[in-house]
């Protein structure tokens, strides 16, 4: 590779048989940068909606794919873009991965590939890797061999759906440990015109209401007095048990 096939392909590195100069030289083109910076490994719809939205919020943003019709989709959208094998430890060393501050895997079904991937991002010693799971054994692996965050965009989307179908007034659901989650629930028939000394929400369910939300306000000490109005949507946090005992008597 040489200085004309770096220009010439505008933002596209073929990252193949680097010599120790161009090494430089791509890390010269694409390391002056204060902003945070992020690499996105694998352009599915997943990876590709994260380099998307990262690059929307101005981030920097790395794109790998070993697909160069899915490095051509992103070269005008990330910040960089590179053809390259993800399980290839020199490939990523050459291109400076470990001093990029979190990188995301989304390999999704080659999962020895997203396995492998990973165990040398903990091995280069990067900061934050994201990594997105298959199935609970795929995620199981990737904690143990140190990614930081696992991801089971499935999994996480269907309980969500599952939430949100159970009531209309539920309208969003979050998974914050195995155990624990918040969820935003409308306030309907059995929570409007009741004070949250009322309802005794904590006491009699073991979760917590941390915000209201009133039209564009959002109330993040909400008074134990104020009397909940229609269209009040209450932000709670609890234990997956609680939430759904608080759902089944308050919410559904
Ligand atoms: P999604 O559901 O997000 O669309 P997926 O879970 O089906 O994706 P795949 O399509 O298997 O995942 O992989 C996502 C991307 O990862 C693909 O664009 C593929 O080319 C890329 N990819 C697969 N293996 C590697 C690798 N070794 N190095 C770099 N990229 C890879």
């Amino acid at each position: 590779m040489n200085l004309n096939s770096i220009l010439n392909n505008d933002k596209i590195f073929y990252v193949l048989n680097l010599s120790s100069c161009d090494k430089l030289l791509e890390k010269m083109i694409w390391r002056p940068k204060m902003k945070r910076e992020f690499a996105v490994i694998g352009l599915g719809r997943f990876g590709g909606s994260i380099c998307h939205e990262l690059s929307l919020e101005g981030m920097d943003v790395l794109a790998i794919d070993i697909n160069e019709q899915k490095i051509n989709e992103y070269k005008n959208i990330a910040s960089h873009a590179v053809i390259a094998d993800a399980t290839d430890e020199t490939i990523l060393t050459d291109l400076g991965i470990e001093s990029i501050d979190h990188v995301i895997v989304a390999i999704g079904e080659n999962i020895q590939a997203s396995i492998l991937t990973t165990v040398i991002l903990t091995d280069l010693g990067v900061k934050k890797i994201t990594v997105k799971a298959q199935n609970d054994y795929h995620e199981k692996i990737l904690k143990r061999i140190g990614a930081d965050h696992v991801v089971h965009p499935e999994r996480d989307m269907g309980k969500r759906l599952a939430h949100s179908l159970i009531s209309s007034n539920i309208l969003d659901y979050l998974e914050l440990s195995d155990e624990h989650s918040m969820v935003e629930v409308k306030a309907g028939k059995n929570l409007v015109g009741r004070t949250l000394i009322e309802l005794d929400i904590r006491a009699q369910y073991g979760c917590n209401v941390v915000a209201i939300k009133r039209g564009k306000q959002m109330n993040v000490s909400p008074s134990a007095e104020d009397k909940l109005r229609e269209d009040d949507v209450l932000v709670v946090i609890g234990a997956d048990l609680d939430i759904h005992k608080f759902e089944k008597d308050l919410v559904i």
